[in-house]
Protein backbone atom coordinates (compact mmCIF):
# COMPACT_ATOMS: atom_id res chain seq x y z
CA UNK A 1 0.00 0.00 0.00
CA UNK A 2 1.25 3.53 -0.24
CA UNK A 3 2.19 5.75 2.02
CA UNK A 4 -0.88 7.62 3.15
CA UNK A 5 0.82 10.01 5.52
CA UNK A 6 0.24 13.73 5.08
CA UNK A 7 3.50 16.17 4.34
CA UNK A 8 3.08 17.88 7.50
CA UNK A 9 3.49 14.45 9.96
CA UNK A 10 6.16 13.38 6.92
CA UNK A 11 8.17 16.81 7.86
CA UNK A 12 8.05 16.21 11.61
CA UNK A 13 11.43 14.87 13.34
CA UNK A 14 10.56 12.28 16.41
CA UNK A 15 12.26 14.05 19.60
CA UNK A 16 15.65 13.66 19.94
CA UNK A 17 15.21 12.98 23.77
CA UNK A 18 12.77 10.68 23.21
CA UNK A 19 14.47 8.49 20.58
CA UNK A 20 17.90 8.48 23.13
CA UNK A 21 16.20 6.96 25.41
CA UNK A 22 14.11 4.41 23.18
CA UNK A 23 18.03 3.56 21.86
CA UNK A 24 19.36 3.49 25.38
CA UNK A 25 15.95 1.00 26.02
CA UNK A 26 16.69 -1.33 23.46
CA UNK A 27 20.31 -1.60 24.31
CA UNK A 28 19.75 -2.20 28.30
CA UNK A 29 17.13 -4.52 26.73
CA UNK A 30 20.11 -6.73 25.20
CA UNK A 31 21.73 -6.66 28.54
CA UNK A 32 24.02 -3.48 28.21
CA UNK A 33 24.57 -1.31 31.55
CA UNK A 34 23.46 1.90 29.84
CA UNK A 35 23.24 4.99 32.31
CA UNK A 36 21.22 7.52 30.94
CA UNK A 37 21.94 11.01 30.95
CA UNK A 38 19.35 11.86 28.34
CA UNK A 39 16.21 12.60 29.54
CA UNK A 40 15.10 15.85 30.89
CA UNK A 41 13.43 14.30 34.06
CA UNK A 42 13.66 14.61 37.93
CA UNK A 43 15.11 11.64 39.71
CA UNK A 44 12.54 12.15 42.62
CA UNK A 45 9.36 11.14 43.69
CA UNK A 46 6.65 13.64 43.34
CA UNK A 47 6.65 15.46 47.16
CA UNK A 48 3.99 13.88 49.75
CA UNK A 49 2.61 16.82 50.42
CA UNK A 50 1.03 16.89 46.56
CA UNK A 51 0.50 13.44 46.40
CA UNK A 52 -1.99 13.49 49.38
CA UNK A 53 -3.88 16.12 47.51
CA UNK A 54 -4.53 13.91 44.68
CA UNK A 55 -5.02 11.15 46.51
CA UNK A 56 -8.39 13.27 48.54
CA UNK A 57 -9.57 14.64 44.95
CA UNK A 58 -10.09 11.00 44.28
CA UNK A 59 -11.38 10.27 47.23
CA UNK A 60 -13.57 13.47 47.44
CA UNK A 61 -14.86 12.48 43.82
CA UNK A 62 -13.35 14.07 41.00
CA UNK A 63 -13.61 12.23 38.72
CA UNK A 64 -15.86 13.95 35.67
CA UNK A 65 -14.63 16.10 32.95
CA UNK A 66 -13.04 19.36 33.62
CA UNK A 67 -13.69 23.02 32.39
CA UNK A 68 -11.50 23.15 29.19
CA UNK A 69 -9.30 25.93 30.44
CA UNK A 70 -8.89 24.19 33.96
CA UNK A 71 -11.00 24.32 37.37
CA UNK A 72 -11.63 28.19 38.77
CA UNK A 73 -10.03 27.17 41.90
CA UNK A 74 -6.70 25.99 39.79
CA UNK A 75 -6.87 29.08 38.12
CA UNK A 76 -6.85 31.11 40.95
CA UNK A 77 -3.89 29.07 42.55
CA UNK A 78 -2.09 30.50 39.29
CA UNK A 79 -2.94 33.81 40.48
CA UNK A 80 -1.72 33.65 43.39
CA UNK A 81 1.64 32.06 41.90
CA UNK A 82 1.91 34.44 39.07
CA UNK A 83 1.36 37.50 41.49
CA UNK A 84 3.73 35.89 44.46
CA UNK A 85 6.62 34.70 42.11
CA UNK A 86 6.49 36.88 39.39
CA UNK A 87 4.72 40.48 40.29
CA UNK A 88 2.56 39.50 37.39
CA UNK A 89 -1.46 39.69 37.66
CA UNK A 90 -3.71 37.86 35.71
CA UNK A 91 -7.37 37.37 35.41
CA UNK A 92 -9.04 34.33 35.63
CA UNK A 93 -9.95 35.00 31.70
CA UNK A 94 -6.05 35.03 30.71
CA UNK A 95 -5.32 31.87 32.08
CA UNK A 96 -5.60 28.14 30.05
CA UNK A 97 -4.62 24.85 32.22
CA UNK A 98 -3.41 22.31 29.28
CA UNK A 99 -1.83 18.72 29.53
CA UNK A 100 1.72 19.38 29.81
CA UNK A 101 3.35 22.94 28.86
CA UNK A 102 4.03 21.14 25.63
CA UNK A 103 0.40 20.94 24.77
CA UNK A 104 0.20 25.22 25.95
CA UNK A 105 2.95 25.58 23.77
CA UNK A 106 1.61 23.53 20.44
CA UNK A 107 -1.90 25.42 20.99
CA UNK A 108 0.13 29.00 21.36
CA UNK A 109 1.86 28.05 18.14
CA UNK A 110 -1.29 26.95 16.26
CA UNK A 111 -3.62 29.84 17.55
CA UNK A 112 -1.16 32.60 16.28
CA UNK A 113 0.52 31.34 13.48
CA UNK A 114 -0.05 31.27 9.98
CA UNK A 115 1.93 29.47 6.99
CA UNK A 116 4.96 31.05 6.30
CA UNK A 117 5.39 32.94 9.64
CA UNK A 118 8.88 32.91 11.27
CA UNK A 119 9.28 32.51 14.84
CA UNK A 120 13.09 33.30 15.71
CA UNK A 121 14.50 30.78 18.10
CA UNK A 122 17.40 31.23 19.60
CA UNK A 123 19.64 28.15 19.88
CA UNK A 124 19.90 25.98 21.38
CA UNK A 125 16.21 25.78 22.02
CA UNK A 126 14.27 23.25 23.63
CA UNK A 127 14.12 20.56 20.95
CA UNK A 128 10.12 20.39 20.36
CA UNK A 129 10.35 24.20 19.54
CA UNK A 130 10.99 23.76 15.89
CA UNK A 131 8.58 21.11 15.26
CA UNK A 132 5.55 22.64 17.06
CA UNK A 133 6.60 25.59 14.83
CA UNK A 134 6.54 23.29 11.98
CA UNK A 135 2.99 21.77 12.62
CA UNK A 136 1.31 25.25 13.00
CA UNK A 137 2.66 25.99 9.12
CA UNK A 138 5.29 28.44 10.98
CA UNK A 139 8.89 28.45 9.59
CA UNK A 140 11.42 28.26 12.85
CA UNK A 141 14.34 31.14 12.00
CA UNK A 142 17.39 29.86 14.24
CA UNK A 143 19.83 32.14 15.68
CA UNK A 144 23.09 30.99 16.72
CA UNK A 145 24.68 31.35 19.83
CA UNK A 146 27.67 30.16 21.52
CA UNK A 147 29.53 29.19 24.49
CA UNK A 148 31.52 33.03 24.23
CA UNK A 149 27.50 34.70 25.28
CA UNK A 150 26.72 32.07 27.49
CA UNK A 151 24.69 30.90 24.69
CA UNK A 152 22.43 34.24 25.21
CA UNK A 153 20.98 35.97 21.94
CA UNK A 154 21.87 38.99 22.38
CA UNK A 155 19.83 42.41 21.18
CA UNK A 156 21.56 43.00 18.09
CA UNK A 157 21.09 39.36 16.74
CA UNK A 158 17.42 39.44 17.72
CA UNK A 159 16.98 43.02 15.27
CA UNK A 160 18.65 41.26 12.46
CA UNK A 161 16.99 38.44 12.85
CA UNK A 162 13.95 40.43 11.94
CA UNK A 163 11.69 40.56 8.90
CA UNK A 164 8.12 41.26 7.61
CA UNK A 165 6.78 37.99 8.51
CA UNK A 166 8.53 37.60 12.17
CA UNK A 167 5.69 36.72 14.09
CA UNK A 168 6.77 35.61 17.04
CA UNK A 169 10.00 34.96 19.00
CA UNK A 170 10.39 31.73 21.26
CA UNK A 171 12.82 30.86 24.75
CA UNK A 172 13.05 29.12 27.45
CA UNK A 173 14.91 31.09 30.63
CA UNK A 174 16.42 29.28 32.61
CA UNK A 175 17.53 27.60 29.38
CA UNK A 176 16.73 23.96 28.30
CA UNK A 177 19.46 22.98 26.97
CA UNK A 178 22.10 25.08 28.37
CA UNK A 179 21.01 26.35 32.04
CA UNK A 180 21.40 30.04 30.79
CA UNK A 181 19.18 32.70 32.55
CA UNK A 182 18.57 35.98 30.80
CA UNK A 183 18.61 39.01 33.70
CA UNK A 184 15.68 41.20 33.76
CA UNK A 185 18.29 43.89 31.89
CA UNK A 186 19.40 41.92 29.20
CA UNK A 187 14.81 40.61 29.13
CA UNK A 188 14.87 44.16 28.95
CA UNK A 189 17.58 45.07 25.72
CA UNK A 190 15.78 42.27 24.16
CA UNK A 191 12.29 44.32 24.67
CA UNK A 192 13.89 47.66 23.79
CA UNK A 193 14.20 46.23 19.90
CA UNK A 194 11.18 44.62 19.52
CA UNK A 195 8.89 47.81 20.75
CA UNK A 196 9.86 48.64 17.03
CA UNK A 197 8.21 45.44 16.10
CA UNK A 198 4.77 45.77 17.45
CA UNK A 199 3.37 42.29 15.51
CA UNK A 200 5.88 39.77 17.54
CA UNK A 201 4.50 37.89 19.94
CA UNK A 202 6.85 36.69 22.70
CA UNK A 203 6.39 33.01 24.54
CA UNK A 204 8.34 33.16 27.50
CA UNK A 205 8.65 29.67 28.65
CA UNK A 206 9.43 29.66 32.58
CA UNK A 207 9.29 25.99 32.92
CA UNK A 208 12.76 25.78 35.27
CA UNK A 209 12.22 29.34 36.95
CA UNK A 210 12.46 26.95 40.74
CA UNK A 211 15.25 25.82 39.59
CA UNK A 212 17.84 28.38 39.74
CA UNK A 213 20.69 28.41 41.34
CA UNK A 214 21.17 31.98 43.09
CA UNK A 215 23.41 33.85 39.99
CA UNK A 216 20.54 35.66 38.20
CA UNK A 217 17.40 35.97 39.78
CA UNK A 218 14.39 34.89 37.73
CA UNK A 219 12.80 37.66 35.27
CA UNK A 220 9.37 37.19 33.40
CA UNK A 221 9.25 39.27 29.97
CA UNK A 222 5.07 39.81 30.66
CA UNK A 223 6.76 42.00 33.86
CA UNK A 224 7.85 45.33 31.84
CA UNK A 225 4.31 46.62 31.50
CA UNK A 226 4.73 47.40 27.55
CA UNK A 227 5.37 43.76 26.87
CA UNK A 228 2.65 42.62 29.11
CA UNK A 229 0.22 42.62 26.45
CA UNK A 230 2.43 40.71 23.79
CA UNK A 231 3.66 37.92 25.67
CA UNK A 232 2.40 34.53 26.79
CA UNK A 233 3.74 33.46 30.21
CA UNK A 234 4.22 28.92 29.81
CA UNK A 235 4.77 27.24 32.84
CA UNK A 236 4.02 24.14 34.84
CA UNK A 237 4.58 21.80 37.46
CA UNK A 238 6.43 19.29 35.80
CA UNK A 239 10.13 19.85 36.58
CA UNK A 240 10.15 21.72 39.52
CA UNK A 241 7.83 20.21 41.45
CA UNK A 242 8.97 16.48 39.95
CA UNK A 243 5.79 15.45 38.43
CA UNK A 244 6.36 14.95 34.62
CA UNK A 245 3.86 12.27 34.65
CA UNK A 246 1.47 14.06 35.75
CA UNK A 247 1.07 16.45 32.97
CA UNK A 248 0.15 19.70 33.64
CA UNK A 249 1.00 23.07 32.45
CA UNK A 250 -0.22 26.49 31.90
CA UNK A 251 -0.32 29.81 30.39
CA UNK A 252 -0.47 33.30 31.36
CA UNK A 253 -1.69 35.26 28.06
CA UNK A 254 -3.94 38.22 26.88
CA UNK A 255 -7.32 37.14 26.74
CA UNK A 256 -7.74 36.95 23.32
CA UNK A 257 -5.24 34.49 22.92
CA UNK A 258 -5.82 32.59 26.14
CA UNK A 259 -10.03 32.56 24.45
CA UNK A 260 -7.80 30.79 21.05
CA UNK A 261 -6.38 28.78 23.03
CA UNK A 262 -9.32 27.61 25.01
CA UNK A 263 -11.56 27.00 21.67
CA UNK A 264 -8.37 24.68 20.46
CA UNK A 265 -8.53 22.70 23.28
CA UNK A 266 -11.96 22.29 23.63
CA UNK A 267 -12.14 20.72 19.98
CA UNK A 268 -8.61 18.55 21.00
CA UNK A 269 -8.42 17.51 24.58
CA UNK A 270 -10.47 19.34 26.15
CA UNK A 271 -9.88 19.76 29.66
CA UNK A 272 -6.56 18.40 31.97
CA UNK A 273 -6.51 15.48 34.04
CA UNK A 274 -8.80 16.52 37.06
CA UNK A 275 -7.06 14.51 39.77
CA UNK A 276 -3.66 15.96 38.60
CA UNK A 277 -4.91 19.57 38.27
CA UNK A 278 -6.52 19.33 42.07
CA UNK A 279 -2.90 18.18 43.02
CA UNK A 280 -1.44 21.11 41.42
CA UNK A 281 -3.59 23.45 43.20
CA UNK A 282 -1.69 22.78 46.19
CA UNK A 283 1.61 22.51 44.47
CA UNK A 284 1.36 26.36 43.64
CA UNK A 285 -0.41 27.30 46.74
CA UNK A 286 2.03 26.20 48.85
CA UNK A 287 5.31 28.06 49.10
CA UNK A 288 8.11 26.92 46.33
CA UNK A 289 10.56 26.72 48.66
CA UNK A 290 8.65 23.15 49.79
CA UNK A 291 11.02 21.99 46.82
CA UNK A 292 14.37 23.44 47.98
CA UNK A 293 15.60 19.87 48.65
CA UNK A 294 15.75 18.92 44.98
CA UNK A 295 17.05 21.98 44.08
CA UNK A 296 20.05 22.13 46.54
CA UNK A 297 20.42 18.67 45.29
CA UNK A 298 20.79 19.55 41.67
CA UNK A 299 22.86 22.03 42.68
CA UNK A 300 25.63 19.76 44.06
CA UNK A 301 25.83 17.37 41.02
CA UNK A 302 25.87 20.69 38.80
CA UNK A 303 29.28 21.46 40.94
CA UNK A 304 30.21 17.39 40.47
CA UNK A 305 29.47 17.48 36.71
CA UNK A 306 31.34 20.60 36.12
CA UNK A 307 34.20 19.50 37.85
CA UNK A 308 34.60 16.31 36.11
CA UNK A 309 34.09 17.42 32.57
CA UNK A 310 36.29 20.49 32.83
CA UNK A 311 39.46 17.71 33.96
CA UNK A 312 38.43 16.14 30.58
CA UNK A 313 40.41 18.22 27.44
CA UNK A 314 38.05 18.40 24.78
CA UNK A 315 35.31 19.36 26.53
CA UNK A 316 34.48 23.16 27.23
CA UNK A 317 31.08 24.25 29.72
CA UNK A 318 29.55 27.01 30.25
CA UNK A 319 28.11 27.28 33.89
CA UNK A 320 24.37 26.55 33.68
CA UNK A 321 22.58 28.83 35.91
CA UNK A 322 19.50 26.78 36.46
CA UNK A 323 17.79 23.69 34.75
CA UNK A 324 19.48 20.43 35.51
CA UNK A 325 21.38 20.51 32.26
CA UNK A 326 24.91 20.81 30.81
CA UNK A 327 26.15 22.01 27.66
CA UNK A 328 29.71 21.06 26.78
CA UNK A 329 30.99 21.86 23.33
CA UNK A 330 32.81 18.81 22.16
CA UNK A 331 33.81 20.12 18.78
CA UNK A 332 37.16 19.54 19.80
CA UNK A 333 36.81 15.86 19.03
CA UNK A 334 35.41 16.50 15.30
CA UNK A 335 37.73 15.11 12.66
CA UNK A 336 39.33 12.49 15.15
CA UNK A 337 39.06 9.22 15.49
CA UNK A 338 38.47 7.70 18.73
CA UNK A 339 39.40 3.77 19.13
CA UNK A 340 38.82 3.11 15.50
CA UNK A 341 35.41 5.59 14.97
CA UNK A 342 35.51 8.36 12.96
CA UNK A 343 33.93 11.51 15.20
CA UNK A 344 32.68 14.38 12.67
CA UNK A 345 29.69 15.79 14.82
CA UNK A 346 28.09 15.67 17.45
CA UNK A 347 25.22 12.64 16.43
CA UNK A 348 28.55 10.71 15.83
CA UNK A 349 29.95 11.73 19.06
CA UNK A 350 26.65 11.15 21.32
CA UNK A 351 26.41 7.56 19.37
CA UNK A 352 29.90 6.73 20.42
CA UNK A 353 29.72 7.76 23.60
CA UNK A 354 26.43 5.70 23.90
CA UNK A 355 28.02 3.00 21.92
CA UNK A 356 31.51 2.86 23.56
CA UNK A 357 30.60 4.08 26.99
CA UNK A 358 27.27 3.01 27.15
CA UNK A 359 26.27 6.31 28.32
CA UNK A 360 23.55 7.99 26.78
CA UNK A 361 23.45 11.81 26.00
CA UNK A 362 21.12 13.70 23.45
CA UNK A 363 23.50 15.17 20.35
CA UNK A 364 23.39 19.20 20.11
CA UNK A 365 21.91 19.04 16.31
CA UNK A 366 18.23 18.41 18.09
CA UNK A 367 18.81 22.06 20.32
CA UNK A 368 19.88 23.75 17.17
CA UNK A 369 23.68 23.66 18.34
CA UNK A 370 25.81 21.61 16.15
CA UNK A 371 28.96 21.55 18.37
CA UNK A 372 27.69 20.90 21.51
CA UNK A 373 25.85 17.70 23.32
CA UNK A 374 23.57 17.88 26.17
CA UNK A 375 24.14 15.54 29.38
CA UNK A 376 21.20 15.76 32.02
CA UNK A 377 22.46 15.57 35.53
CA UNK A 378 19.44 14.32 37.09
CA UNK A 379 20.80 11.81 37.96
CA UNK A 380 22.92 10.53 41.50
CA UNK A 381 26.20 11.60 42.23
CA UNK A 382 27.06 7.75 41.75
CA UNK A 383 25.55 7.23 38.48
CA UNK A 384 27.18 10.66 37.33
CA UNK A 385 30.65 9.98 38.56
CA UNK A 386 30.58 6.51 36.93
CA UNK A 387 29.30 8.19 33.60
CA UNK A 388 31.98 10.45 33.48
CA UNK A 389 34.42 8.22 33.90
CA UNK A 390 33.25 5.95 31.40
CA UNK A 391 33.38 9.24 28.91
CA UNK A 392 36.69 9.67 29.83
CA UNK A 393 38.10 6.09 29.25
CA UNK A 394 36.58 6.10 25.53
CA UNK A 395 37.88 9.68 24.63
CA UNK A 396 42.18 8.17 24.61
C1 LIG B 1 10.10 19.69 29.84
C2 LIG B 1 9.91 20.96 29.12
C3 LIG B 1 8.64 21.36 28.66
C4 LIG B 1 7.45 20.43 28.69
O1 LIG B 1 6.85 20.36 29.90
P1 LIG B 1 5.60 19.39 30.15
O2 LIG B 1 4.83 20.11 31.19
O3 LIG B 1 6.18 18.10 30.62
O4 LIG B 1 4.87 19.25 28.87
C5 LIG B 1 8.50 22.60 28.07
N1 LIG B 1 9.55 23.43 27.93
C6 LIG B 1 10.79 23.08 28.34
C7 LIG B 1 11.90 24.05 28.16
C8 LIG B 1 11.01 21.84 28.94
O5 LIG B 1 12.25 21.47 29.31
Amino acid sequence: MNNQLSDKINSVTPSATLEMAAKARELRGLGKDIIGLSLGEPDFNTPDYIKDAAIQAVKDGYNSYTPVDGYVALKDAIITKFKRDNNLTYERNQLVVSTGAKQALYNVAQVILNKGDEVILPCPYWVSYSDIVKLADGVPVEVPTSITTDFKMTPAQLESAITPKTKMLWYSSPCNPSGSIYSENELRALADVLQKHPQIIVVSDEIYEHINYGVTTHASMASFADMYDRTVTVNGVAKAFAMTGWRIGYIGAPAYIARACNKLQGQVTSGANCIAQRAVITALIESPSRVNYMVDEFKGRRTLILDLLNAIDGFKCNEPEGAFYVFPDVSAYFGKTLQGTAINNASEFAMYLLEKANVATVTGDAFGNKNCIRISYAASEKEIREAIARIEKVLV
